[in-house]
């Protein structure tokens, strides 16, 4: 069992400066959690906290029920993978990977076994006599895997350990580190700003913003139920499209006003925004792009939610073409099925899927519905 607990961290530099501020988690065994989010969020330093490379400046971290805000990081039970692999050059990949064992002065048949069960798992038994240097860049960071499999620990903590790989060999090891996960069912963090890493290996993630958690959601929860403005933002490629609204009343409906344009809501959302006052008010309306069709049948199913626009660009992606036009003022990307009339410079008729919008407060940024 390896399971750890996030109360209230926060993390204060020497100059001042608060990288984490409240950091709430809990994580059970065997979960795969993903830190997300821009550069500089404090992604690093929280795994940095929880490995005990950096302080801890405020609340408690524990392990199995078990404070750990003061133990030795090499007392602490966890395994650390960098981006950079921080392999030793002069070694072969069976030395790498048997180092740290040697060092805890574990029996030599024991780490012959331990290291070659790794090997197998990572497919690196035809390897295990080469100097990293004759390895290839996938080769390495299976290396570094390797080295922190064989230690058993109760938890990997991984930094962004595919950044350094070229794109074909981060879908491959992306898939290989499920495989892991899986087949070790180990706890792992592992951060990243990728976001289809994140969106494909967590069970969990956490998306951070300027030191502070936004949202904790499965993936599928995060892209479909987004909590805030950030969140909706920052998940989902191409990004979510966002317009400011009026909210009227007309007649017995609900409307949402885009510079003119009047899309009518469905009832569920009409009733909350009517219940929490928000008629006459402007709110921010999100709708993804693969919401935004320009098909016969959309058109036809939301005849209360269309719109024409001119395309600025249109790009054609093999199984599907993104179109590009300005809406209202605001730039917005629809992303559409290959066989669209579509070009540079049409015009084109667009439908909402009025039901899959998400409304947000201008003020708060918070998901109203
Ligand atoms: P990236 O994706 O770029 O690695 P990150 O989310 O991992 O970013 P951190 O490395 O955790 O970000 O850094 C969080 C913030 O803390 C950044 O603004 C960074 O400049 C700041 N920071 C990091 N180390 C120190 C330090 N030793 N002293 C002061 N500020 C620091």
């Amino acid at each position: 069992m390896s399971s750890l607990s996030l109360e209230h961290i926060g993390k204060k530099y020497p100059n001042g400066f608060e990288a984490v501020k409240d950091f709430n988690l809990e994580i059970a065994d065997k979960e795969f959690i993903i830190f997300v989010g821009p550069s500089g969020c404090g992604k690093s330093t929280t795994l940095r906290m929880i490995a005990g490379l950096e302080e801890i400046s405020s609340g408690t971290l524990k392990i199995d029920g078990k404070v750990m805000n003061d133990v030795d990081p090499k007392d602490r039970d966890i395994a650390m993978v960098f981006q950079n692999y921080a392999l030793y050059p002069h070694m072969t990949v069976f030395d790498n990977m048997a180092f740290g064992l040697k060092l805890r002065k574990v029996p030599k048949d024991q780490i012959e076994k331990t290291v070659k069960e790794a090997a197998k798992i990572l497919d690196l038994e035809h390897l295990l006599d080469r100097k990293p240097k004759a390895l290839s860049g996938g080769q390495r960071q299976r290396v570094a895997m390797g080295r922190a499999i064989v230690r058993n620990p109760r938890v990997f903590l991984m930094d962004e350990p595919l950044s350094n790989l070229d794109a074909k060999l981060r879908v491959q090891m992306r898939t290989e580190i499920a495989k892991l996960h899986d087949r070790l069912g180990a706890t792992i963090i592992y951060v990243t700003h990728d976001q289809t890493e994140a969106m494909t290996l967590g069970t969990r993630i956490v998306v951070m913003k300027e030191g502070v958690v936004q949202q904790v959601d499965t993936p599928q929860n995060l892209y479909n139920e987004p909590g805030n403005l950030f969140v909706a933002g920052f998940i989902g490629s191409p990004q979510m499209n966002f317009m400011d609204a009026v909210v009227e009343e007309k007649g017995s409906s609900i409307i949402l006003n885009v510079g003119g344009q009047e899309f009518t809501l469905p009832e569920n959302k009409a009733k909350v925004l009517k219940e929490k006052g928000y008629v006459g008010k402007t709110v921010v309306a999100g709708i993804r792009p693969e919401n935004v069709d320009d098909d016969p049948e959309s058109l036809a199913k939301y005849p209360n939610s269309t719109f024409e626009a001119k395309i600025n660009v249109y790009e054609l992606l093999g199984a599907e073409v993104f179109l590009y036009f300005d809406f209202a003022g605001t730039p917005m990307t629809a992303r559409v099925q290959p066989g669209t009339p579509a070009r540079t410079g049409s015009t084109v008729k667009f439908a909402i899927e009025i039901d899959k919008m998400h409304i947000f407060d201008k003020d708060t940024e918070l998901a109203i519905c």
